[in-house]
């Protein structure tokens, strides 16, 4: 502050008091940003903040969290709500409007294809590019690139050649080659669906665990089995990753976890925990629900299945009508093909799962036309209202962890720009959910699986709010692309 010009001792009073205005109104008091969050429950378990904060926002980045309340363009008053950072889903396959909408309900604000992946990965950003409500990203997939060296079409999973023949060695270099394509055009992972692909040598495997090595990417793995029957069981699939990671180094994450280990879903966890404590880079994630989904033509339903799930025809729900299945129409749609769900989880195995320190959240969603599994719509509502709230199973900052800088930290190695999320503090992207957390809660049924979740009251992605007063916000598309760096 200037003190010639003020030569009397009034002037100097004054200008004592107006410094003692401003310094007691915070740094920010003079500032103006773009956007304010005032009022609301801060939790950012990457600080360890839980304490009433005031967020601003200019140019798409968190630039204060003051204990003062701020000034904005915009201002949106959180007062009685919890403010969060925005969730990261690691399995989000529905890559397209409908879902991302969905999505942004639930307080989703970034959404990646890291299991499935896809084959090109230029195509894939360029058709999502300027026009998408949350933040995208993909991996290079496993299953693509061997539906192209078997000259299959790409469809979403593989069937026939492309799931069930052997590829020889030249063919699994050109499998190598694709993936390594992928990873140099900014891939996040490799993504591998072992299951859908029971031709795939372990020798194969191996091979895309060591491209994924060479790019310091991790490999999100579908492991090749599901269950406890041995020998095809649950543990000797995880066997098989777990030792492809050691053997070439590439960080391994395994999606859904309880879909694979079903009632033995804790005997994987445990076998998790233990490498991880002999110093292998490991981790899991889940989703919240007692049902898979998948391709009724796809290789998980391969003779055997009743053995390997653990369960029979009525427990397959037919995602177009509803209907639980028998051997007639499983026999029928499995040569028409579609999507089935599975009810095969014990729910305390899957609560046991969510609450598990181990274990992020992921939803594995997709909706194609409002049909699907609710997971696409409800996963982090139900997490948040059912477990935490309902049941007091975890703490609310356990979930939101598990939601937001575990999934970041996850990717960040070779995708630095995830080190600006999964967390409220300056610096950080402005991706940041506001929710009520006495009204979060799921709507999704396995009947209405595009019901959006309630109690989800604002949604920013980069700055943009996405959601307000629980609505969608029309018109607007501030995802960005996430992208490992280009060479
Ligand atoms: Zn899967």
């Amino acid at each position: 502050m200037k003190t010639q010009s003020l030569p009397s001792a009034r002037a100097w009073l004054v200008c004592l008091l107006i410094g003692v205005l401003i310094s007691g109104a915070g740094l920010h008091a003079a500032e103006r940003f773009d956007l304010v969050i005032n009022g609301g429950r801060v939790i950012d378990p990457a600080s360890d903040t839980q304490a009433v904060r005031h967020i601003g926002v200019a140019a798409g980045v968190i630039e204060a969290v003051s204990d003062k309340p701020l000034r904005g363009n915009v201002e949106i008053d959180a007062h009685g709500l919890i403010v969060a950072p925005g969730f990261i889903d690691l399995h989000a396959h529905g890559q397209d409007a409908e879902n991302y909408q969905l999505k942004a309900l639930d307080g989703v604000t970034t959404a990646l294809e890291l299991e499935v992946g896809v084959g090109d990965l230029d195509d894939w950003y360029a058709q999502r590019a300027g026009k998408s409500l949350i933040n995208y990203g993909a991996s290079a997939g496993h299953l693509a690139a061997r539906m192209r060296v078997f000259g299959s079409v790409d469809k979403f999973l593989p069937d026939g050649d492309a799931a069930h023949n052997p590829a020889d060695e030249s063919q699994i270099q050109q499998i190598r080659r694709h993936v390594e394509a992928g990873l140099q055009r900014g891939a996040l992972a490799v993504g591998l669906g072992i299951q859908y692909t029971p031709g795939a040598s372990r020798w194969e495997i191996l091979e895309m665990f060591r491209a994924a090595a060479k790019y310091n990417a991790n490999c999100h793995v579908h492991i090749r089995h599901a269950g406890e029957q041995e020998s095809q069981s649950a543990i000797a699939a995880l066997e098989e990753v777990l030792a492809a990671s050691v053997i070439t180094g590439a960080p391994l994450h395994v999606v859904h976890v309880s879909s694979m280990g079903l009632r033995g879903t804790p005997r994987l966890l445990q076998m998790i925990r233990e490498a991880r404590t002999r110093g292998t880079d490991v981790t899991t994630e889940c989703y919240p629900y007692t049902a898979s989904l998948t391709a009724i033509e796809s290789a998980v339903f391969d003779d055997g299945w009743q053995q390997s799930l653990g369960i029979g025809y009525g427990d397959l729900q037919w995602v177009d009508t509803g209907e639980r299945l028998t051997a007639e129409t499983f026999a029928r749609y499995r040569k028409s093909g579609g999507m089935v769900i599975a009810h095969s989880m014990p729910e305390a195995m899957v609560r046991e799962t969510v609450i598990d320190p181990l274990t992020m959240i992921a939803s594995d969603g997709l909706l194609r036309n409002g049909k699907g599994h609710p997971r696409s719509s409800g996963t982090y509502s139900r997490v948040l209202g059912r477990y935490v709230r309902e049941q007091q199973a975890m703490s609310l900052t356990e979930a939101i962890r598990k939601m937001t800088v575990m999934p970041a930290e996850r990717l960040a190695p070779r995708v630095p720009a995830m080190k600006k999320k999964g967390r409220l503090s300056v610096g950080a992207d402005a991706d940041i959910v506001v929710f009520d957390v006495q009204r979060v809660s799921d709507q999704a049924t396995y009947e209405a699986p595009a019901k959006p979740s309630t109690g989800i009251v604002h949604v920013l992605v980069a700055g943009t709010p996405a959601v307000k007063d629980g609505r969608l916000v029309e018109g607007v598309a501030p995802g960005r692309p996430i992208r490992a760096p280009l060479p």
